[in-house]
This record gives structure tokens, sequence and C-alpha cells, in this order.
């Protein structure tokens, strides 16, 4: 009988190890999209500057269109002028509008360097996510893998365990039923130098004479377990 009841606290071991990983597959799940979530929002946030940065790019161009227009016209216009006056006037216009381009021109350049080390740190930032993207896929199905396997165990582990059950005699089998529902699947512990290995409290000695005299069935004081001694 003992050897049967060992068999059921090496079974129910093993059930609480795997439902215990089964609880934190979820939780491994959850940090792995956490950390999805937050590459797509660096990538997001620099995607937006660069095309922010182009929008403030493509506004200087026409700028500098539009400005050198302007100044084409006001060197025509220059060379129709009628009187001193007039030119003078004129060559104030053309050389406003040409300090106005050039300085357009400089804030390009210095847009243009700008943009590049933006769409460089991008580009970075884009590798990273669509590397975890990669990661994230793979770690998804190893998780939904290995879920799968400790379903797949714990179905074998409760077929297994009904059968040791049914060796014991009814008494012994619903004392154990009793005990294993009221400490959540640990019903059995193994004296360990008179003490209980459970709970690690020290057994009275007559209750650990007659736990290793192994004539019945023994509960220990302290933790309301079944305990046994293994020889
Ligand atoms: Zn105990």
């Amino acid at each position: 009988m003992f050897d049967i009841l060992n068999s059921l606290r090496i079974i129910d071991e093993k059930i609480r190890e795997l439902k215990r990983k089964k609880k934190n597959t979820p939780e491994n799940l959850v940090s792995l999209k956490k950390s999805l979530m937050e590459k797509e929002r660096k990538f997001n946030e620099k995607k937006n500057n660069v095309e922010d940065h182009k929008s403030k790019e493509d506004k200087i161009k026409d700028s500098i269109t539009d400005q050198k227009d302007k100044l084409k016209k006001a060197e025509t216009k220059l060379t129709e002028v009628k009187n001193a006056k007039q030119y003078q006037a004129g060559l104030k216009e053309v050389s406003q509008l040409k300090k106005s381009v050039s300085d357009m021109e400089k804030q390009e350049l210095g847009l243009m360097t700008q943009g590049e080390e933006l769409t460089k740190a991008f580009s970075d930032t884009e590798n990273e996510y669509r590397e975890f993207c990669k990661t994230y896929e793979a770690g998804l199905i190893k998780v939904k893998d290995s879920y799968n396997l400790i379903e797949r165990d714990l179905v074998d582990l409760a077929d297994e365990r009904e059968s040791i059950l049914n060796l014991l005699t009814d008494d012994v089998k619903q004392k154990y039923l009793k005990v294993h529902k009221n400490n959540s699947g640990h019903a059995i512990s193994l004296l360990s130098n008179g003490r209980c290995g459970a709970c690690n409290m020290m057994l009275p000695p007559q209750l650990c004479n007659q736990v290793l005299k192994a004539d019945s069935v023994h509960i220990c004081p302290s933790c309301q377990r079944i305990v046994i001694h293994i020889s």
C-alpha cells in the first residue's frame, strides 16, 4: 500500500509542477507581447519623426522655389526700369530676395543633414522591430507548443493516477482523496529525520514509530497530510 501511496505522491508532485508551468504560460506571453508593443511604439515614433521632418523639408523647398521665382521677376524688372530711383529700389529688392534664398538654402542643408540622421535612426529601429516580430512569432509558437505538451502530460498523468487510485482499498482511497482535496493536490508527505516532509514539523516519536512500522495510514498533526516512510 505504501508503494502505491508513494507512486501517488510522485504523480501528484508532477501534476502540481505542470499546473504551475501552465499557469506561467500566459504570463510569458504577456511579457513577450509587452516587449513587442514597446518596440512597435518606438518604431512608430521614429517613423512619425521622419515623416514630420520630410514635410518640413518639402515646405522649405517650396518656399525656395517661390523666392527664386520672385527673384527672377525682380531681375527682369530691373532691366526695364526707367529712372535711377526705380533702379535703386529694384536693386534693393533683388538683394533682399537673394539673401532670403541663400538663408533658406542654408536652412534646407541643415534640415537635410538632420533628415539623414533621423532616417538612419528609423532604419535601425525598424530592423530591430522586424527582428523582434520574428522572435515574437517564434516565441508564440514555442509557448503554444509547450502549453499543448503540458495539457497532454496532464491528461496522461490523470489517467495514470486514476488507475493507481483503484489499487488502494476503498478506505485508504477515501482518506487520500479527502486530504488531496483539502491540501491543493499535495496529499502525501515523506517522513524525513523525524519531520513531516511537507510542513517540516517534528512529529511525536510515537507517531514516527507508527509511520515507520507502516501498519496503517497516519496523518501529520500539523498539516493534516498523510505521512509515509519509504525505506
Ligand atoms: Zn506536515
